[in-house]
Formats: C-alpha cells, structure tokens, sequence
C-alpha cells in the first residue's frame, strides 16, 4: 500500500464539522468549494434530463453537444471534438493524465494544489518541486530535468497569475526541453485584475494541455464534472483510462452542465462578489493585503510577520480558541510551513465573523 496522507483541507474541515456538531460556532475558511448553489439554467438542464431520463450509459468520451459548447467559449472553436475528455472532476482527469503521458519527472511550480502530488504518489511519478515565490525561480526550472510541468492559473493557493512575460517563458523553456506542460484553470472565472493568456494561441505548440472543469466555476464541486483538453493522442490515450475506470462521466453533470453557457452571466455574479469579499480581508486584516491574490478564492499567508513558525500549532490553537478553521501552508509545498491558505469562498457576514476572530487572535501575538 503507497503512503498517501489525506487531504489537509479536507481533514481540518472534519475537525471543524466536529466541532460543530457539538455545538461549537465554527467559521471554517478551509474548504476549496463554493458556497453559491449551482447557476440556475445549470439546475434547469438537469431537471430537463432526469424528466428525458438521460441516466444510462455514454460514449466514453463526453456528449458531444458539450465538448462542442466548451470548444466554442473557452477556445474559440481551435479545437476538434477529439482534442477534449470530458472526465469525473478536474481531479480524476489529471490522474488519467499522469498514468496515460510517457513521462516520469514532473515539475511542479509551488505553492500547489495538494491533489497533485498525492497523484503523482499513485502513479509512481517523480515530484519536483519549483518555488515560485524565488524570483529565480523560471532558472530553477530551466535548470531542472523534466519531462512534465504543471502550472496553475490562477493558482492554488495563493492566486498568483504569471505576467505575460512569465508565461512566455515557460513555454520557451518546454519547448526547448520538448516537454509536456499542463495548464490548470480551474480558477480562471475567478480572474480579478490580470487577463488570462490565450489559451488556444498558447496550444500551437502541440504538447500544452489544459485541465478544467465546471466544479469552481459553477458551483458543481460534488457533480463531478471536468475536462482534459489538448493534443488528441494524449486525449485518445487519457480516455482509454477513462473508459476502463469510469465508463462515462456521470450522464446528468454532463447534460446538466450544457447550461454552462447559459450560466456565464451568473457566474460573473459570483466573481463579483469573490472579488468584494478578495478586498474586504486586506481591509479587516491590512497586514494581509501584501498577499492580496490576483485571482480564485484563496488568500496564502505568510505568518512570520507575527512570530509564528508552525502553522500547524497555529491552525490548531485558533481552531480550538476561536473556532476558525484554516489550513496550514506544508500542504502546499516545502518551505510553507509558516504559512497559512485562508478560503474566502463564502457568505460575507460568516467571512467577517472569522477575520475579525483571526484579528483577535493574531493582535495577541505581537
Ligand atoms: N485543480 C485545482 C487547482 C484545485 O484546487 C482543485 C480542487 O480543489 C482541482 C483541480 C480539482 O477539481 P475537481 O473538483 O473538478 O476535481
């Protein structure tokens, strides 16, 4: 059995749903989900397709009316429908990518996302981390031997999105290497300041591929929908993944999530208000502002300011003093152990609730 710990988030999410269920007043700012329900033409579509009884097996690959409409809005229909893996999640879909690619050494720009190196654990890949908040750090990659980099925009956790200049310079340094770069954009709704690059223009060279998904966006975290795009081997081969494991993606997320299109207006509601809540934090916390994101719903913050060393005894002490949850910064990467990654993914009085107990308990500290 390959040892594999669970989930920070999810487990400091347990412990504070605990806490709850005995009563405590509990604000949990860990959770990487959306508090809004799912967009209203989402919730219409699925209704359409239990009344059309669409409950029975698909074509492995995804409903082609979908792969189509996400040809359309995110890559301005560059692609073919073969070039797109509709998949259980972002998630599984990067799991599908890992153990179908022909690559052994992947390059992970840090802070990261949790959920990519515990895949690379079940697939017995080799994790190499790059600290993105080096300033050296595109030499650091260029420096090292890979055959996979995995980059997320905006980023999780700390909602940093590479200038253009950066960004161009990643890709230089794959294609000089000729190795593969996946893109995740999950996040990419929740752009607050800087633009997203061109997605479709960065495809020309054949080995970027693109993680996404509906979860973030549109409120469908436990529908489990998203999808793989890119060079059409690599999507033959993620799919045959797909099929053996999955079957298909689940057939309502995906005829649901035909409203997506339909969805976008609403989803910008969402951003709007992510992007008040974004500001409230550095107004209630100042010192928080230097680590103000440029996008998605994550501050990540680095506590020496005020002493502190060990974000775990941190999380915990303030989980247990002033019932807030928070998760600590080791679980995205090495060298964060002082940090802490604060969700801001909800209603506005429970999010001033938990900064001005976060206030509190900090102002203790200095
Ligand atoms: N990528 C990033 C950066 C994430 O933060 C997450 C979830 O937290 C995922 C992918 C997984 O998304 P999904 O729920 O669609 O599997």
């Amino acid at each position: 059995m390959i040892e594999i710990p669970p989930s920070a988030s999810m487990a400091v999410t347990a412990k504070a749903n605990e806490l709850r269920n005995n009563g405590e007043d509990v604000v949990a700012l860990s959770m990487g989900d959306t508090h809004f329900a799912i967009p209203k033409a989402i919730d219409a579509a699925i209704d359409k397709a239990i009344k059309e009884q669409r409950t029975h097996y698909l074509g492995a690959g995804g409903i082609p009316e979908l792969k189509k409409a996400i040809n359309e809005v995110e890559f301005n229909n560059r692609l073919d429908e073969d070039n797109i893996l509709i998949t259980p999640g972002a998630k599984q879909g990067f799991f599908y990518l890992l153990s179908a690619l022909d690559v052994q050494k992947v390059a992970m720009i840090e802070p990261a996302w949790l959920g990519y190196q515990s895949t690379c654990l079940l697939t017995g890949k080799q994790y190499l981390p790059i600290n993105a908040k080096q300033t050296d750090w595109l030499e650091q990659l260029e420096a090292t031997d890979f055959d996979l980099v995995v980059a997320c925009m905006p980023n999780n956790p700390d909602g940093q999105m590479m200038s253009k200049d950066e960004f161009a310079r990643l890709l230089e340094i794959c294609q000089a290497k000729q190795s593969w770069l996946l893109l995740d954009t999950i996040y990419k709704h929740y752009a607050y300041d800087r633009p997203m690059p061109d997605l479709s223009q960065a495809m020309a060279y054949p080995k970027v591929l693109i993680l996404d998904g509906f979860s973030k966006s549109h409120a469908m975290t436990g529908l489990r929908i998203g999808y793989l795009a890119g060079n059409k081997q690599a999507i033959s081969d993620c799919g045959i993944y797909h099929q053996h494991i999955a079957t298909c993606t689940n057939s309502l997320a995906q005829f649901g999530a035909l409203g997506f299109v339909e969805a976008l207006e609403q989803v910008k509601e969402y951003r709007d208000y992510y992007r008040q809540n974004r500001d409230l934090v550095a107004q209630i916390i100042p010192q928080f502002a230097e680590f103000k994101p440029d996008g998605g719903f994550y501050y990540f913050v680095d506590l020496s300011h005020w002493g502190i060393t060990d974000a775990v005894a941190f999380c915990q002490d303030l989980l247990e003093s002033q019932k807030v949850a928070l998760v600590p910064g080791g679980a995205y990467g090495q060298g964060f152990d002082c940090w802490v990654r604060l969700s801001f993914s909800i209603d506005r009085a429970t999010l001033i609730k938990g900064l001005e107990r976060i206030k509190t308990y900090l102002n203790e500290q200095l």
